[in-house]
């Protein structure tokens, strides 16, 4: 059975693409991280852009309809004397783009540039409403900036790290330590459990009562991805799962996760909530599904932005 064949293909490079936060047009060019006097060049040049990320918000035009706020490069520029907030992403149809931490560099952004309606708002709302390769450019900035945020320190002596390689890592600036460290993502599980014409879904207490969504977890050290559905699965609601079958991944920016996203089957259905992760789980049918799709009935699907959406969608699509 092409268990996709509604609504995507099988490949799951192509099933990632189509996943919110993700765009395959920027070209990373890593290459050109390791050269400072290229980053320095690009940075006064008209077709390179900033973009910038406060704390965890990213910043939106609001009118005539949502999109990202980039800033010419130069004008940022000549306002920041050291390039230690500074990342560089990619570039795409000639132009490249950087993105800066403004909750540190908080002068760096020439704020007269800004038209009205300007506003600092979260990619988690917000990112379903823009351009798919804006949001996908917001995305890896916000990855970028918080780990910069989180890795200013040394974890080895606690002593100051710098930026280096355009802000793709940063080294402890003590001499009897020189530590280095790169970006990181941390891998999460993201499952949609069915058994025939149900599927199980979970309520957070944090959570409005009627919002449900599929399970997820980070990864453990010591398991693998696949070990780690179960676990979680097992630990949230007592269900047992086997079959497992990879559908896509995609990354999660909230705060810096990658995840991976699975179907699985139920051997086992009876609903025990082990921890506290969950405040209720259900099973719910294909026709609840679709009339929460349709915008009817009680229910609340987790936003179209997440891979948890696109796993739910897919499911439900499938004869
Ligand atoms: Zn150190």
């Amino acid at each position: 059975m092409n268990r996709f064949a509604a609504s995507d293909d099988m490949d799951p490079l192509l099933r990632s693409l189509r996943n919110g936060l993700v765009s395959d047009r920027l070209g990373r060019e890593s290459h050109k991280r390791l050269n400072p006097d290229w980053v320095e060049s690009a940075l006064s040049e008209a077709s390179s852009f900033i973009i910038p990320v406060r704390g965890e918000d990213s910043l939106f035009y609001r009118k005539p309809e949502p999109r990202a706020a980039l800033f010419p490069a130069p004008a940022v520029r000549e306002r920041i004397t050291a390039l230690d907030n500074l990342v560089y992403l990619g570039h795409h149809r000639g132009e490249d783009f950087f993105a800066i931490s403004v909750y540190e560099t908080v002068n760096a952004i020439p704020w007269e540039l800004l038209d009205e309606g300007l506003a600092f708002d979260s990619l988690w709302s917000t990112g379903m409403l823009i351009d798919q390769f804006e949001a996908s450019l917001l995305a890896y900035a916000r990855g970028m900036c918080y780990w910069h945020h989180r890795t200013k320190f040394c974890g080895a002596c606690g002593g100051d790290t710098r930026s280096e390689r355009a802000g793709h890592m940063r080294v402890c600036a003590n001499e009897q330590c020189q530590s280095i460290y790169f970006p990181r993502t941390d891998p999460a599980v993201i499952v949609l459990v069915h058994a025939g014409e149900h599927c199980l879904l979970g309520n957070k207490s944090s959570w409005p009562e009627n919002r449900f969504s599929t399970l997820a977890g980070f990864v453990e050290p010591g398991e693998t991805v696949e070990q780690a559905v179960v676990r979680e699965v097992k630990e949230e609601t007592g269900v047992d799962v086997n079959t497992l079958e990879y559908h896509s991944s995609q990354p999660w920016p909230f705060p810096g996760s990658v995840m991976l996203g699975f179907h699985a089957t139920a051997t086992r259905q009876e609903i025990t909530l082990l921890d506290d992760e969950l405040r209720d789980a259900r099973w719910f049918s294909r026709s609840e599904i679709l009339a929460a799709k349709a915008g009817t009935g009680w229910l609340r699907l987790p936003s179209r932005i997440s891979i948890a959406r696109r796993l739910v969608e897919d499911w439900c699509q499938t004869q």
